[in-house]
């Protein structure tokens, strides 16, 4: 049970990067004290119970999540998903500045009159297409890798709230 640390018997959530992990009484699974996401902790061969390498799955979502203990923080195991990823993030940067450069070119080309009714949009349209494309981004990115936004979100209010 080396991925746990022996003095408080938690190791570091690969999901959020900010709780830690511990084994819930009485259950077969593990569960972080910031995102609140719950793992179960399997074999990673069938035929070496006893091994030390287990992988980390995530149980209480659809997503089909895994980590590998690599001794000093939990590596994702999904090969495909790192593969992908990688692409992805390219995709999605791709996704977000296309369509607001197309929208900034066309508004810097066919600058309106500056005293025509509407001579704001073109300029106002190319910030929303950005915002709407980042929105988009943003909330695929939170279900692929179910990253805990509102966990996030929900620390940062308390700070604030003192
Ligand atoms: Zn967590």
């Amino acid at each position: 049970m080396n991925y746990f640390s022996s003095r408080s018997q938690t190791s570091p959530c690969p999901v959020c990067m900010r709780g830690a992990i511990a084994e819930m009484p009485m259950m077969e699974s593990l569960a972080c004290n910031f995102c609140n996401h719950i793992f179960t902790l399997e074999n990673q061969l069938e035929s070496q119970p006893d091994s030390d390498r287990k992988i980390l799955k995530m149980a209480d979502t659809i997503s089909t999540l895994r980590w590998i203990w690599t001794g000093k923080r939990w590596e994702n195991a999904n090969a495909v998903q790192v593969y992908t990823s990688r692409w992805l993030s390219i995709l999605g940067i791709l996704l977000v500045l296309v369509p607001t450069a197309i929208a900034s070119i066309s508004a810097y080309i066919f600058q309106p009159e500056p005293d025509v009714p509407l001579a704001w949009f073109p300029k106002f349209w190319a910030i929303a297409t950005f915002c709407g494309h980042l929105f988009v981004l943003l909330s695929i990115t939170r279900d692929y890798t179910q990253f805990p936004i509102q966990a996030y979100w929900r620390s940062i209010k308390r700070s604030w709230l003192g």
